[in-house]
């Protein structure tokens, strides 16, 4: 790659933090051909991150290899299953990358990567090569672990509804067609899974969707872990929402499922068996299969990165963002991979111009609905550190135990800015 004539010192003037990165577009001012970068996967990781390299380096060849034509967001299908959003609304077309930033798009699915080679090749027969490469290929389910439930089950009548789509189409149809007085069973995993607070959000909006339509009936969560995300804040909200509605059995009190049958629509776990008129299986996970197969990843199924850049520990000039990578205090969220696009495009734009990239600074908000009008949220701010990235002291929080409904309303309402934020910072 041809050295730029900018200086070091005007790039880390302009690139030293959260601002910096705002500031890097400086990048850009750089006469040189910037290579080519491969970006696997376009949800929140991969898009933004093709969408950030080409607007920190205009003159980079940016291809972003994508199998679906659409993409439909988890954030906000929960609300699709308690009949407050429809499935259109949360569906988005990557078209603008294209028009307004330049990004070649490229449909199909990335089978195998070569990082020898440097070279992406996908199911069609086509070879990408690359001097730069983004994985960001979300998550892969583990049907298998949980005993008696599979992809079929899965896709017939034990939803996971934990990509969206036609899975929370599944699951809503479930919903509607329950009679009242069911109980709808839901089973979140052990950690680390994509979105902490996501399972705890989905029994607020069925629960919602549940009181005013089948007020009669129950959820009962049986969980593999003992404590969740904003635990206080979702229990106490279930509380003075939806009292005796929700039952949920921590893991150590025998929440956890040890197996399902799915012709019986039972679910059995530590305490005994229970039958669910509904039942969301929400299983382990790893990174996605793109990334497993290109031997990113560690044993434990994710992949382990650089704190302060996302570069993968096990391949050169490859870098892993959002779900598919174990990145310390991070969760797996959509907010915490779009911030980690922008540090990983900074890097790539830097890197290629053999220029020091800026120092990292990650950000994560993660807003859930206790019902539409009753919002709480989570936030904190990363930076890398000796152990994985980790949280900026007192650099964020939760929402406060004790709130006026004015608040929990304000909060909802942020709800929704988030997400017309994120989508236009994503897709453009
Ligand atoms: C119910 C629910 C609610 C959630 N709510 C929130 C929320 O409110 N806020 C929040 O921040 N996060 C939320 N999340 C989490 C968020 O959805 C994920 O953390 C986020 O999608 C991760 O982004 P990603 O880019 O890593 O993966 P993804 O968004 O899954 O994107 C991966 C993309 O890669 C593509 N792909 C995979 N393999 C290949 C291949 N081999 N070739 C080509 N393309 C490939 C896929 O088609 C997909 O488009 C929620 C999740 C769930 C399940």
């Amino acid at each position: 790659m041809t050295k730029t004539s900018f200086s070091r010192r005007n790039v880390l003037a302009g690139l030293g933090a959260t601002a910096g990165l705002l500031a890097a577009p400086h990048i850009a001012s750089a006469q040189a051909s910037a290579g080519r970068v491969v970006v696997i996967g376009g949800g929140f990781g991969g898009a933004t991150a093709a969408r950030y390299v080409k607007l920190f380096s205009p003159d980079t060849d940016v291809v972003l290899v994508e199998r679906d034509a659409t993409y439909i967001t988890c954030p906000f299908s929960n609300y699709v299953l308690a009949g407050i959003r429809d499935l259109n609304s949360i569906t988005h077309r990557r078209d603008p990358l294209r028009q307004r930033f330049g990004v070649r798009l490229v449909r199909g699915e990335a089978t195998a990567v070569d990082t020898n080679a440097r070279s992406v090749k996908l199911k069609d027969g086509a070879s990408l090569p690359y001097d730069r490469l983004v994985v960001a290929p979300g998550i892969e389910l583990n049907y298998a672990g949980v005993p008696g439930w599979s992809e079929q089950a899965a896709n017939t009548v034990m939803p996971h509804a934990w990509k969206a789509g036609p899975q929370t189409v599944l699951l809503r149809k479930q919903l509607e067609a329950m009679a009242d007085g069911g109980t709808v069973i839901i089973a979140p995993p052990a950690n680390p899974f994509r979105c902490p607070p996501g399972p705890y959000e989905r029994v607020s909006m069925i629960a919602w969707y549940l009181k005013n339509h089948k007020p009669k009936s129950k959820i009962l969560v049986l969980d593999a872990k003992d404590a969740f995300s904003k635990q206080g804040l979702f229990m106490a909200g279930w509380e003075s929402q939806y009292p005796g509605m929700i039952t949920w059995i921590a893991g150590k009190d025998g929440g956890k499922v040890e197996s399902v049958d799915p012709k019986g629509m039972t679910v059995t776990a530590g305490f005994g068996k229970e039958k669910g008129a509904v039942i969301n299986v929400i299983p382990p996970q790893t990174a996605g299969r793109i990334a497993l197969d290109a031997g990113l990843a560690e044993a434990n199924g994710w992949c382990a990165v650089d704190p302060a850049s996302f570069a993968s520990r096990k391949a050169q000039n490859v870098y892993v963002l959002g779900d598919a990578s174990i990145a310390g205090a991070m969760p797996k969220s959509g907010t915490a991979a779009n911030s980690q696009a922008k540090v990983v495009a900074a890097n790539i734009a830097a890197s290629l111009r053999g220029v020091t990239a800026p120092t990292a600074v990650y950000h994560n908000t993660c807003y859930s609905l206790v019902t539409p009008d009753y919002g709480i949220s989570v936030s904190d701010t990363y930076r890398p550190g000796p152990q994985g990235v980790a949280v900026v002291p007192n650099s964020g929080g939760v929402s406060p135990a004790r709130a006026e409904a004015a608040q929990r309303k304000a909060e909802a309402n942020y709800t929704m800015g988030w997400y017309a934020g994120i989508i236009a910072d994503t897709f453009g």
